[in-house]
């Protein structure tokens, strides 16, 4: 994902308002670099990695056996400055920036989550969401834990912490640990003898290793995308596996295969809106990707128009792609105010009433009798389509016929991706012609799971795709389902 919309002004959920659209996943990073400003280095890590969530950030730093740590609400830039940076010296670093699935939105649930134990401090940084989170909370209980906040992190920490205390290393407790938890989880982990990057059985959230420049020792970096390896200049060497350990110490790194039943499920909204389109998978850049799920969408469903023009900015690739395939003229229909960041202050009545403009504006003359094909990424609550096919018209568009570049999203997310609740998801409650009537477009069409899926050119069967079908590749507790989901409620097609 690229960008927050924040379109749908009249959706005040909490302090803020709520996007139509699935909100980001955490990003994390770590570096093991003696002898390198691995503070700047976190930050600027954080810095690329900031679309993953705005929340909060955090650094939290290691030398020798002290660990220092910083923590605010807001954006990595309104977070650090070079003073505080000073203050956290360090030849081992993690960083997180955070969008909250577990835990509300408050300093105390910012990370890393940092404790002591008897072998030194311990920090962690994670992206995704455990689905055992209130048995490994009475086990934790009645081991003596105290929690500080609400998260399912602190928990994982506590899990290693509570593991020491039986006479484990810190990679024998951390891998005792990982086997309570159930769940996606990718996490850095910071220790006064070394750094350890992690992945969930399931590798639900990506986790990618890179090295910076030098001769011995090596000096790695943990990053939820290669984009955070690009801006400090180091170079991606490959993914940490589901169920892998990567242990960075003086000696080097050492692979630890930690779970008995790895099986790969990566997270296919990271493809086609989370990340950032610059980031790399080992196929290629996301942007690629997308590029060809644009084309995949234009031989499923063309229809005669003037011009392909894409929601800005996820939408753009796969309406780039569309324009490819198809030959129809791409040109730029709406531009985005790209120095805004999300209000918290609410707008004006009028301003609610207009909607849109607070951040993509329609171009007129571009617009003006043209019939218009749009391209987005996904449809979510509808609310954010709506308002945009009504500005597209009111700027002179004598047609509107919107392509989606995923199927649609008929269920929610519970590893780490903040969805709504079925109910609300506009997929799992109307069929495809009534989303159409709804937002007012001539026609709608949305790209096949199939061809979503086939345009990875891999092995369809090593990604979630469980919002589009309900298929949850880690299975959820009822407790959860009965919260958040009604899988029997039948999706209409
Ligand atoms: S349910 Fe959807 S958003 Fe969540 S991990 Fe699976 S594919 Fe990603």
């Amino acid at each position: 994902m690229t960008d927050n919309y924040s379109l749908n002004t009249d959706e005040h959920s909490g302090n803020y308002y709520k996007i139509d659209k699935p909100e980001e996943a955490c990003g994390v990073f770590g570096i093991y670099a003696p002898g390198e400003d691995v503070t700047k280095l976190t930050y600027f890590g954080l810095y690329a990695l900031q679309h993953r969530g705005q929340e909060s950030a955090g650094i939290a730093t290691i030398q020798g056996d002290k660990i220092y740590t910083h923590k605010g609400m807001g954006l990595v830039s309104q977070v650090f400055n070079e003073s505080i940076l000073q203050q956290l010296p360090g030849n081992i670093g993690i960083g997180h920036t955070r969008y909250s699935t577990t835990g509300s939105s408050r300093i105390i649930n910012a990370q890393p989550t940092v404790v002591e134990t008897h072998l030194g401090p311990l920090a962690t940084a994670h992206n995704g969401n455990l689905v055992n989170t209130v048995e490994l909370r009475e086990k934790l209980i009645r081991r003596g834990c105290d929690f500080k906040s609400t998260t399912d992190s602190e928990m994982i920490t506590l899990a290693i912490a509570t593991e020491l205390k039986t006479g484990k290393s810190w990679l024998e407790a951390a891998m005792s640990a990982f086997h309570l938890c159930q769940g996606a989880f990718s996490l850095t982990i910071a220790t006064p003898e070394g750094l350890m990057g992690v992945r969930d059985p399931h590798g639900i959230r990506p986790l990618v290793i890179g090295t910076l420049e030098s001769v011995n020792p090596k000096k790695y970096v943990l990053a939820s995308e290669t984009c955070a390896l690009d801006i400090i200049g180091a170079e991606y060497m490959r993914d940490v596996e589901p169920g892998e350990l990567v242990w960075i110490t003086e000696k080097g790194m050492a692979s630890f295969h930690w779970s008995e039943k790895p099986q790969r499920k990566l997270c296919i909204f990271e493809m086609i809106y989370f990340a950032r389109p610059d980031s790399m998978t080992e196929r290629g850049s996301l942007y690629s990707y997308r590029l060809k799920i644009g084309r995949q969408l234009a031989k499923e469903s063309l229809i005669s128009a003037d011009m392909v023009i894409g929601v800005p900015d996820s939408g753009i690739p796969a309406a780039i792609g569309f324009s490819l395939e198809s030959g129809i003229t791409y040109a730029e229909g709406l531009i985005k105010n790209r120095y805004v960041g999300r209000t918290f202050i609410q707008p004006t009545q009028h301003m609610r009433e207009s909607g849109i403009r607070m951040k993509l504006n329609p171009l007129k003359d571009v617009l003006e009798g043209k019939r218009v094909i749009i391209v987005d990424d996904s449809i979510v609550r509808g609310n954010t389509s709506k308002k945009i096919v009504k500005a597209l018209r009111d700027a002179g568009a004598i047609e509107v016929h919107m392509r989606i570049s995923s199927p649609p999203v008929t269920h929610p997310c519970f590893y780490g991706i903040d969805t709504d609740s079925q109910e609300q998801l506009i997929g799992a409650t109307k069929s495809v012609a009534e989303i159409a009537e709804q937002i007012g477009v001539d026609s709608l069409a949305y790209l096949s799971w199939e061809g979503m899926l086939k345009s990875t050119e891999e092995d369809p069967n090593s990604f979630c795709s469980a919002c589009f079908t309900g298929n949850y590749p880690i299975p959820l507790p009822e407790r959860l389902k009965l919260s958040k989901v009604m899988l029997d409620n039948p999706v209409k097609v």
